[in-house]
């Protein structure tokens, strides 16, 4: 069993992570400044669990306060998940991105060999294969970003891969994520964005609450089946699962390796939209709006090797994404 820090650990992603990892017997640190999350998802991974997990409130990027974490606390392992992830945020205030997201990254990884941790599991994304086509596999070219938070995954993937080539004792696991969405069928934790969504999901939920009147559907004329956009959603449990077979392999393997999280399956908006209806029993008003500049017709990933090396496949499917996503809205209401 191992001690693992999570960065970002009270996010949407970090916070059903830390759930699996107490589940399985792990033990969970969890260091966040609080920016995008709050403190009561601690108690909610409590009451999940049944065990609590440790939480710094600190910025990972504040070099003495991640020393003494690291000195009181040891860990064996770390899964990075801090970072700001705004799409369009990054585009109007790129050099906070680069800023934010390298300098944690640096200082984590520069504190991880003062005090000799060695194993890394980094949230990366799908948006590193740029203009590839899909479906992207792990060997499909990277770059060619839309955008800087796309430059900031893909950068510090290239920072990670360059300090596992440096020191043959590191264990590396990048992690290219599709689209996580859905919530803890407890309903305690989900997505929380705070403001306007950017994310499909999120969006979608806030309109069956009541709190905006309508979806916009960002384009109908792309070359998809029904001319929206299509992504490969999964299932943020599903996801958090991926980390708990990551953090295994990482354990017996040194050097960088790569694997994309996702269900190999393409899900068009107005698929989502009707299955998000059918779940739940309700209606979601929409409007064809413009196309989003950035986005890409399709998305889904390749996911035999994940499968293969990791013994993991996502299981759930968009049904129990929309309801569960559902749940937790409810319950913020
Ligand atoms: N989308 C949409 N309306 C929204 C938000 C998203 O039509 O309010 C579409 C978007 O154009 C894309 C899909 O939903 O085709 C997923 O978008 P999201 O931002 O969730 O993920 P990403 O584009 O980053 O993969």
């Amino acid at each position: 069993m191992s001690k693992v820090l999570l960065t970002g650990g009270t996010g949407f992603i970090g916070s059903h992570t830390a759930v699996k990892l107490l589940e399985q017997g792990h033990e969970a640190v969890l260091a966040d400044n609080l920016s995008n999350s709050s403190r009561d998802v601690v108690d909610r991974i409590e009451q999940i669990t049944g065990k609590r997990p440790v939480f710094y409130e600190i910025d990972v990027a504040d070099r003495q306060a991640l020393a003494d974490l690291f000195r009181k606390e040891s860990p064996d392992a770390v899964i990075h998940f801090a970072g700001y992830k705004a799409v369009g945020e990054s585009v109007a205030k790129p050099l906070m991105y680069y800023r934010n997201n390298l300098d944690t990254t640096l200082t984590l990884l520069e504190t991880m060999a003062q005090f000799d941790c060695r194993r890394i599991i980094f949230s990366s994304s799908s948006t590193v294969y740029g203009a590839s086509q899909p479906p992207f596999n792990e060997d499909s070219p990277t770059g060619g970003c839309s955008n800087p938070y796309g430059w900031t995954k893909f950068m510090i993937e290239k920072i990670l891969e360059g300090a596992a080539h440096a020191d043959e004792r590191l264990s590396v696991v990048l992690l290219r994520y599709f689209n996580p969405v859905g919530a803890h069928a407890s309903g305690l934790i989900g997505e929380k964005p705070g403001g306007i969504p950017n994310n499909l999901m999120p969006f979608i939920t806030q309109v069956a609450a009541g709190k905006r009147d309508h979806l916009n559907v960002f384009g109908n004329d792309y070359e998809t089946p029904d001319g929206t956009g299509v992504r490969d959603y999964i299932h943020v449990v599903d996801l958090a699962k991926g980390h708990v077979a990551a953090l295994n392999y990482a354990e017996s393997h040194t050097g960088t390796e790569v694997f994309n999280l996702g269900t190999g399956k393409g899900t068009s908006v107005l698929e989502m939209i009707h299955a998000f209806e059918r779940a739940n029993g309700l209606t979601i008003p929409y409007v064809i709006a413009p196309r989003r500049p950035g986005d890409l017709a399709f998305s889904f990933a390749e996911t035999r090797k994940a499968e293969a090396v990791l013994h993991w496949k996502a299981e759930k499917n968009i049904e129990d994404m929309c309801r569960d996503a559902w749940r937790f809205e409810k319950g913020l209401l």
